[in-house]
């Protein structure tokens, strides 16, 4: 079940890896960005423990809420963080592997997802687009695991010294 842990690791760190990339992609891709809807959780919101988990993508993950609506259930991100000015890529990647979980799970793809940070909440909508964006990217995730050498794509010492790797890191920066 080695590889159950590695894809779980890989939902962790799409984030990290992908901060970096999300201004560049942002005007490029056409992804959506999420509306800000309203700032305080709902009574419908019930708190997720259960992994969900797909067969066809090789994917587990759990969202930290899922929300019962007429439309169907919309997963739910939280981020301690105040919000950004807009969602960061690696966060839109991960609500999408949420939906795309849901999906999976339900036989239903949600129409969104939600996004919230500490005083936001965005609406994010679930498009071909992110879809297409999240398999790509854990595709792109899969072969850089196959290579022996993976070499460091940023120069900002902060985001080392926040990184969980920093002490074993051959890459960090001081
Ligand atoms: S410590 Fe290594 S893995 Fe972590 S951010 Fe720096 S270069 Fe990347």
């Amino acid at each position: 079940m080695l590889w159950l842990i590695v894809l779980a690791i890989i939902l962790m760190i799409i984030g990290r890896l992908l901060l970096s990339r999300a201004t560049m992609l942002r005007h490029e891709s056409g992804l959506p960005t999420g509306r800000l809807i309203y700032a305080d959780t709902d009574e419908r919101w019930r708190p997720n423990d259960n992994p969900l988990y797909s067969a066809m993508y090789h994917l587990t993950g759990k969202p930290d809420y899922l929300v019962d609506t007429p439309q169907g259930i919309i997963p739910v991100e939280v981020k301690s963080a105040q919000s950004p000015d807009l969602p960061y890529l690696g966060h839109l990647l991960q609500l999408a592997a949420y939906c795309l979980l849901v999906e999976e799970s339900t036989g239903h793809a949600p129409p969104h997802g939600l996004l919230k940070y500490a005083n936001a909440l965005y609406e994010v909508d679930y498009t071909p687009e992110l879809r297409r964006e999240l398999l790509d990217t854990i595709a792109e995730i899969r072969e850089a695991w196959q290579v022996d050498e993976v070499r460091r794509n940023h120069n900002q010492p902060n985001k080392c010294r926040a990184c969980g790797f920093y002490q074993v890191c051959e890459e960090a920066l001081d």
